[in-house]
């Protein structure tokens, strides 16, 4: 492997936060004084050794060039697709010219806005030497149950050696491209990199990050990631 890799990043920013509800898409969404998308971008921008982040955005999106990260001289943009996956690989694509096969992505979803440096970093070492790459997680605390369409519990599942995939996720250039080729081939829909990755039969690693890199999905969850953000602001 070269130690010549350069990474990257590449967020999808492209939703439209349907679940979330509301006039604003929600990595647009105000937490304590920025917008979300502001707080994810710079915390990837707060690792030097990032060369450069591409961020997927929707056609109709006008606020991206008010958003100050959006003149760093390490940020570009491109247009995103009609999925999370269509955007993240949309956004390769745009970093083509730039990325070698084996320098590393990492991909990072806008919605997650309170990734903390010390995960971000951890990472990155741990991925450093490894053949796959990996992926920040986090081990399953609830007890997991299986719903039926009642709603109702229908069985127990053992939540022993089950981690809740966050995001970033990072894989060399050139195998994240093929992983991701494959499965759209196979007509296969992935909500993560990890998984196409899987699909090749490979097993990416798991670094155990914190229970707080939480992913904004529903209005309750502002209120959890503003309170996470501003405990960091006064550490
Ligand atoms: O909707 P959900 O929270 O699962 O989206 C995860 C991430 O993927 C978000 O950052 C969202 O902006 C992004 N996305 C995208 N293009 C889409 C749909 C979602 O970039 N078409």
């Amino acid at each position: 492997m070269s130690s010549r890799a350069r990474r990257w990043a590449v967020v999808p920013a492209a939703g439209r936060g349907e679940r979330f509800g509301g006039s604003s898409p929600k990595q647009y969404v105000t937490l304590d004084g920025r917008p979300m998308l502001s707080w994810t971008l710079s915390a990837l921008l707060a690792e030097p050794s990032i060369a450069g982040v591409m961020v997927a955005i929707a056609q109709s999106d006008r606020r991206w060039y008010r958003l100050a990260e959006s003149k760093d001289p390490r940020v570009g943009c491109c247009l995103g697709g009609a999925s999370r996956a269509e955007s993240v690989a949309l956004a390769l694509q745009a970093l083509g010219p730039l990325a070698s096969g084996e320098d590393w992505v990492l991909v990072h979803d806008a919605a997650r806005p309170c990734l903390a440096r010390e995960d971000l970093r951890a990472l990155l070492r741990a991925i450093e030497r490894d053949p796959v790459g990996g992926l920040l997680a986090h081990p399953a605390s609830d007890t997991l149950k299986r719903a039926d369409e009642e709603g109702r519990a229908e069985e127990t599942l053992p939540r022993e050696g089950i981690w809740r995939a966050q995001t970033p996720q990072a894989f060399r250039y050139g195998l994240l491209c093929r992983s991701l080729a494959l499965c759209r081939e196979r007509g296969r829909m992935v909500t993560d990199e990890a998984s196409a990755v899987e699909a090749m039969g490979l097993r990416p690693l798991l670094v155990r990050g914190r229970g707080d890199n939480l992913k904004v999905t529903s209005r309750e969850d502002l209120s959890m990631a503003e309170a996470v953000l501003r405990a960091r602001s006064r550490r």
